[in-house]
């Protein structure tokens, strides 16, 4: 019920179009209620009296009421129409919003097809369920009043008389369908007792024949068996019984009716073509009955998935903007990781007390076994998750306290694989910064060792991606990603095993373009290959979720710990090969 208020707020800006639909729906169902009149008429004046003129008068109404009936189905189902799809398309937009604005926590535990289908499956049976059923709803609606109103108007008398016998036929034949039901169960029963009996005893054939228990299995069986046929035997019983009942409570019903009004007909009350009128209007009774009962099955049908839409549009949003969040400033890009804990799963712990200092400008290295917790920590500076305890500051704003936009303005990531768009190469760079000129984009894609191989492209800058089959190498994805980075021209940089997926060749293309690109930012890579951070200003060792250890590169070779270990084996395998 609650939803379907606010269902009915997306539907209010459309309220207008809305109300001549309707208005639409109940012109073109009145002339529906026009044909029993005709009949009428036709009978009472133009039959009995030999009313030429009547004919012609009915002839052109005919032809009249068509047509307009034409023009209002026209105008139903444009607008019913307009105003489901415009409903739709909105509800489908502030879903989208929604997604957009769900932290990643939501996408690592939600299936991406789930969520597609809460976008295109549910919002399109909701679509159906406000076009189909609405014009049914209400087509129906004026059809089940108009004929009443008019056969009240025809005979109020007998109107009263089939108002009331015919529903009371139709309670009759719920009551018995209700019985029949029950006593279907029954049998349905009694056949999984057989068959359960039947399993039962034929796996353990072994010990029935140890036992030379034939005979009492066979009277079990039997037993079981005749059951069954009694329980058949009810229902049919029954059905043969209901059938004839019901049928002859109907042809009561009816006869009762039909006497009464040819009555009436008999004694002038009413006009035979009234009497026809008003019968056919009581037969077509049962159609609008039918479909509204159907149409209101399809309405539940239709608010499970309003119900799923709406569940998802209430999700929390976990990771939001405070109320009082400032942006947070052009930054130096120092940053200071205080006593963080953090658990993607409650009770997991992923970091445990990691703590770090950088000064603007440093190069900061994440070494070890994967696993141990190294994205994790590059995901908490831009905020894609919260801390679980601790804190993250950048130049002193803790990234809670500034608004998430501004946060990740200042920061560039490069991941270890990069997602084009299916767009030109331009556009693709362009993505760092919408804002970008095309010769600002041509100088980021200089500056990332791009320029050469997008040049060869076969259309250049302005190559689209999967186009045709074109498909960049891995080390050409990264170097446009590296662009991205570069026009976005961010203080603080993620290179997450930004060149692991790189076979040797274009790891040093990349390599190159990542060390010009690093000068003068704050820069966290995440390295596998330890000869990339040689040079790095500290270097953490991230183990099960604890720094182990951290210094430069000669220190801790020095200390002969974890590091050293790492660098040893690398080392040692490098020299083999
Ligand atoms: P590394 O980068 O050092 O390989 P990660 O930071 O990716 O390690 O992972 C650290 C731990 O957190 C691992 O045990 C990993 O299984 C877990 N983890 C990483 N990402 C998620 C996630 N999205 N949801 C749940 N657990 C995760």
């Amino acid at each position: 019920m609650k939803n379907y208020k606010r269902l009915l707020m997306y539907i209010r800006p459309y309220l207008k179009r809305l109300g001549i639909a309707i208005v639409c729906i109940v012109l073109a169902a009145g002339a529906n209620l026009y044909v029993p009149w005709i009949i009428k008429d036709m009978i009472d004046k133009v039959l009995a009296q030999k009313d030429m003129l009547m004919l012609n008068v009915i002839a052109v109404g005919i032809v009249v009421v068509f047509f307009f009936r034409g023009i209002f189905f026209y105008g139903q189902s444009y607008l019913v129409s307009f105003v489901g799809q415009r409903v739709i398309i909105d509800l489908r937009d502030v879903l989208y919003q929604k997604f957009q604005r769900m932290p990643l926590a939501y996408y690592d535990r939600q299936q991406t097809g789930e969520i597609m289908s809460y976008i295109t499956n549910d919002v399109a049976s909701l679509q159906n369920a406000i076009v189909d059923n609405l014009i049914e709803m209400v087509t129906e609606g004026s059809i089940l009043i108009g004929s009443i109103v008019l056969m009240v108007y025809l005979d109020w008398k007998l109107s009263l008389l089939t108002l009331v016998t015919i529903p009371m036929v139709g309670q009759a034949m719920k009551v018995f369908g209700r019985k029949l039901k029950t006593s279907g169960t029954l049998i349905q029963e009694r056949l999984a007792d057989i068959t359960a009996l039947l399993q039962e005893s034929i796996s353990s054939v072994r010990v029935v024949k140890s036992f030379v228990r034939e005979g009492y299995e066979i009277e079990r069986f039997h037993n079981q068996n005749e059951l069954n046929f009694q329980a058949a035997m009810k229902n049919v019983q029954l059905m043969s019984l209901l059938t004839p009942t019901v049928e002859f409570l109907a042809a009561l019903a009816v006869t009762f009716i039909v006497w009464f009004g040819g009555y009436e007909v008999v004694n002038g009350e009413i006009t035979a073509g009234s009497l026809i009128a008003f019968l056919t209007y009581a037969v077509n009774l049962a159609n609008p009955v039918k479909r509204i009962s159907r149409v209101y099955g399809n309405l539940q049908k239709a608010m499970a998935a309003a119900d799923r839409v709406f569940d998802v549009l209430d999700l929390p949003e976990q990771i939001t903007n405070k109320k009082d969040a400032i942006a947070l400033p052009k930054i130096e890009g120092r940053v200071a990781i205080n006593e963080v804990c953090f658990e993607y799963k409650k009770g997991v712990p992923a970091l445990v007390d990691v703590s770090l200092q950088v000064e603007p400008g440093q190069m900061i290295a994440f070494v070890g076994p994967s696993g141990g917790g190294k994205s994790t920590i590059a995901n908490l500076i831009p905020r894609f998750y919260d801390v679980t305890a601790g804190s993250i500051e950048i130049d002193g704003h803790d990234v809670r306290d500034v608004t998430m936009e501004s946060l990740r303005e200042q920061i560039g990531i490069v991941p270890q694989e990069t997602m084009l768009f299916s767009t030109t190469i331009l556009e693709n760079i362009r993505y760092g910064r919408l804002d970008a000129t095309d010769e600002e984009v041509v100088a980021a894609a200089k500056a990332a060792n791009a320029n050469e191989f997008i040049l060869e492209l076969p259309h250049g800058y302005t190559t689209t991606i999967g186009e045709r089959g074109l498909n960049l190498s891995g080390g050409q994805r990264q170097r446009i990603a590296i662009a991205r980075a570069i026009l976005k021209n961010p203080r603080v940089l993620i290179l997450d095993e930004a060149t692991s997926a790189l076979d040797t060749e274009s790891e040093k293309i990349v390599q190159a373009a990542l060390d010009k690109l690093m000068v003068g930012r704050t820069s966290f890579v995440i390295a596998h290959r330890l000869s990339t951070i040689f040079n790095a200003d500290q270097i953490f060792v991230v183990e099960n979720g604890h720094i182990r250890e951290h210094g430069t590169h000669a220190e801790l070779l020095a200390r002969g710990g974890l590091y050293s270990n790492l660098y040893n084996i690398q080392f040692n395998k490098a020299k083999d090969k």
